[in-house]
């Protein structure tokens, strides 16, 4: 294996660390990527990898995703990510969590964890007894914080609705043709606030019961998973895994735009361009679905209320237009112009 600063994903992160605890089996990577702008934040994966370097390049980029969401943004913090490598069964013990929570605490506050993949509120809770640098803990009404979902899924439908503008030139998502690729949190938030706008939706997921379930609802039509990219639409909406806009899925889209909340939607970089080639309207991915980590990072500074979160998320379509605006005069793809954009805010 080559060294750490060799490894293809490597973007001069500022620290690397490596945990492990016999006594609860705890196996974790915390890697920083930026403290430029404040404390690296982003959540923590609990997740099964067949092998160590998978969690090492998953820490890596994920982490250097997050100084260019969290900058995005506008808040004051870098990026960061946990990745706890779990055996294949996910077997997650207290005190795994407490080795956990002992191990960010040791960070001193460079590190902020919450909530990502195969962690929930409860663990949270667990490792917040260990350590204060945690974010995404239960709160109380009105105050910023809790589940980042609903908080993402309002950015991403108002984002969502900036594509429309721009695309289509409509002040309204009525009568527009949004289909979304996955109904949980974000997706099955997003569908309601699209629906209440009088929006036609086309719903998939890999839990059918889910998305027929959500579709009686809101009166909306659903496809099946291996269905919904290909599906005639206006909006393309990606609520579920990322990686899903390649070569031949970009190809096979019947829609002028594509607006979503998953993480991560471009395979390569050069899918940005295959679909800037297309003409099809994109809305970078970590722009749009920052309305969970604004909700969590107010909480964790102590500097919010629900209001405050809502002013921040007010503020996601202007920053896709600017990013828009720059493509249309530059040339450029709207993904280069947003990392470009990320990449001086965060000193690079
Ligand atoms: P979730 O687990 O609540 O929902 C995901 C849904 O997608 C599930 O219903 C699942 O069955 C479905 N799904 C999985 N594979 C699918 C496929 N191939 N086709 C169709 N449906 C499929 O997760 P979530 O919190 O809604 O997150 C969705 C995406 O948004 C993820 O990429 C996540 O990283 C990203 N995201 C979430 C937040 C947040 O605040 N929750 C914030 C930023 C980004």
């Amino acid at each position: 294996m080559p060294a750490l600063w060799n490894l293809p994903d490597f973007d001069a992160h500022e620290g690397v660390h490596f945990f492990s605890d016999p006594a609860s089996g705890l196996r974790a990577i915390v890697a920083i990527h930026s403290t430029h702008l404040g404390p690296a934040a982003g959540g923590t994966r609990f997740w099964h990898y067949a092998d160590g370097n998978l969690a090492l390049t998953d820490a890596l980029r994920l982490s250097r995703g997050m100084s260019f969401k969290n900058a995005m943004a506008g808040l004051p913090v870098g990026g960061g990510k946990g990745v706890i490598l779990a055996d294949e069964a996910r077997t997650k013990t207290p005190e795994m969590l407490a080795a956990f929570g002992r191990a960010v605490e040791s960070l001193g506050g460079r590190y902020v964890t919450a909530e990502d993949v195969g962690m929930g509120e409860a663990d949270l809770v667990a490792i917040g007894r260990e350590t204060r640098h945690v974010s995404g803990l239960p709160v109380d009404e009105g105050h910023a914080g809790g589940d980042p979902g609903p908080s993402t899924a309002m950015g991403v439908f108002l984002g969502v609705k900036a594509a429309i503008r721009q695309a289509l030139g409509k002040d309204s998502a009525e009568n527009v043709h949004v289909a979304i690729q996955g109904v949980g949190s974000v997706g099955g938030g997003l569908a309601r606030l699209l629906a209440g706008e009088g929006a036609r939706l086309t719903l998939a997921d890999v839990d059918m019961g889910r998305a027929a379930n959500l579709a009686g609802e809101l009166s909306a039509t659903t496809v099946a998973a291996a269905d919904i990219l290909t599906t005639e639409a206006d909006v393309i909406s990606p609520c579920a895994l990322g990686a899903i806009l390649t070569a031949d899925s970009i190809a096979a889209l019947r829609a002028p735009i594509v607006a979503g909340g998953a993480n991560n939607q471009l395979a390569t970089p050069e899918d940005g361009d295959r679909l800037h080639a297309r003409g099809i309207l994109y809305a970078p991915d970590y722009v749009i679905n920052a309305g969970g980590i604004i909700n969590v990072t107010l909480e964790y500074l102590g500097q919010g209320d629900r209001a405050e979160v809502e002013a921040r998320l007010t503020q996601i379509p202007g920053r896709l237009e600017t990013i828009w605006a720059d493509s249309a005069s530059s040339g450029e793809t709207a993904a280069r112009v947003a990392d470009r954009m990320a990449m001086a805010l965060i000193g690079r």
